[in-house]
């Protein structure tokens, strides 16, 4: 039986548990970090204080303990995301691997080719992108986005031509919570001729992803955003074009043999993997997916939705002047908005002090902030451990820091 008792959940979460300010903590704060279940803070303790060594190069019980625990988590993943192993590289988060891909599938690239991205993006999935088409010569292709925050995406159908070679968006936007169509936007990109990867990292703390039904050729997503611990994140990729691609980093590990005139290639995914691997983190990392795969996904989605919708509405009924920036009718459990007269930084500074904690700012999103001409917004993004009391504490929170401003 799948676990769906999400206030049984919430006790396996002990940072959830304590008071700051003297007030109980109210962390709406996920779609910047998760918490982790106290399962994960075991595991990386068990690797800590028991079989910490390095992997893959000793013949030592310590190493091979090591090795089994990482690359366990390896088939985790992989299982998980619906791929084989030699698809999983573990990379530091979503950021390194949409780098990754940048910087090795990028090199095919040549001037007047296109990139096509998509006016949602954060910033790890624009940048790199940018910088490709500096060093390349190609040309950056933006995508819009409708008043609601949802893609325009009969204008993506019309961007997409003969010159997409990459066609990079996120699964779900962290500044607004839209959801993308992106099977249907993955086969539309694979009938123009291009390379599809998708920016998961809002994505896979919400809902089960499939790599075979999604069909990308790459998809990224980071380990803190899926309640295990920082520094750790996976890039999928699809094993015909990984095998074509040139290495990421130099360097132990992800070679065969060297020797001063040439140096061969390991076989994948260690291939992209040089040097000793975030080894505490990836553990870690294997223990949140045991822990996610024990959880009804369905019931979550119901679960965040109620939430999102408590919240959206409580805030435009008890809030005088606050406005939603996101409303698109596929959304996510994020809850971004403005108050007339209050800067964010402010709002966010004043619930805190009753113990709740929501983001502040451009959330590395300033092409949103732009589209919809706010310089930041708070943003309240809810996990299956929230519940409603969360909402009542945000919104008492918001009510204080309305009267603290207008008196
Ligand atoms: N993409 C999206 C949609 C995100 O929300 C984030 C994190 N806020 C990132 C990419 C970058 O993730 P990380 O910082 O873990 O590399």
């Amino acid at each position: 039986m799948l676990r769906r008792d999400f206030a049984a959940i919430r006790q396996d979460f002990p940072a959830l548990q304590q008071l700051v300010h003297g007030k109980p903590l109210a962390y709406l704060d996920n779609a910047a970090s998760g918490q982790s279940p106290r399962a994960v803070h075991e595991a990386v303790a068990q690797q800590q204080s028991h079989d910490h060594s390095n992997v893959h190069r000793g013949v030592h019980s310590l190493s091979e303990r090591s090795t089994a625990a990482y690359e366990g988590a390896r088939h985790k993943i992989g299982r998980f995301i619906n791929a084989s192993i030699e698809e999983v590289i573990f990379t530091r988060g979503t950021t390194e691997s949409i780098n990754l891909v940048a910087a090795t599938f990028g090199q095919r690239l040549k001037a007047g080719d296109e990139v096509l991205i998509t006016w949602l993006e954060h910033h790890s999935n624009i940048v790199p992108w940018q910088l490709l088409c500096e060093r390349t010569g190609a040309r950056l292709v933006v995508t819009p986005i409708r008043d609601d925050g949802s893609l325009d995406t009969a204008e993506f159908d019309r961007q997409l031509g003969k010159r997409t070679k990459i066609v990079a968006f996120a699964h779900v936007s962290n500044a607004l919570g839209t959801i993308n169509p992106v099977a249907e936007m993955t086969a539309k990109a694979h009938a123009a001729g291009a390379v599809v990867l998708i920016d998961g990292a809002q994505a896979v703390p919400h809902m089960r992803v499939d790599m075979r039904s999604l069909d990308c050729d790459f998809y990224a997503f980071s380990g803190h955003k899926m309640f295990g611990p920082t520094g750790t994140g996976v890039l999928y990729g699809k094993r015909t074009l990984l095998a074509e691609m040139p290495p990421y980093q130099g360097g132990g590990d992800m070679i065969l043999t060297v020797s001063f005139e040439a140096t061969t290639y390991n076989s994948l995914p260690y291939k992209f993997e040089a040097g000793t691997p975030n080894i505490t983190g990836v553990v870690g990392l294997g223990a949140a997916v045991d822990y996610l795969e024990e959880i009804d996904f369905d019931a979550v989605a119901e679960h965040e939705r109620t939430l999102l919708e408590y919240a959206t509405q409580r805030l435009l009924d008890d809030i005088p002047g606050a406005r939603v920036i996101g409303t698109a009718a596929q959304k996510a459990s994020v809850l971004s908005f403005v108050i007339d007269g209050i800067h964010p930084h402010d709002l966010g500074t004043i619930v805190d002090r009753e113990g709740v904690a929501i983001r502040t700012g451009h959330h590395c999103a300033m092409p949103v902030m732009d589209r919809f001409g706010v310089p930041a917004t708070a943003r309240a993004s809810f996990a299956f451990y929230n519940d409603y009391g969360d909402v009542d504490r945000l919104i008492a929170g918001l009510t204080r820091a309305v009267e603290i401003f207008r008196g």
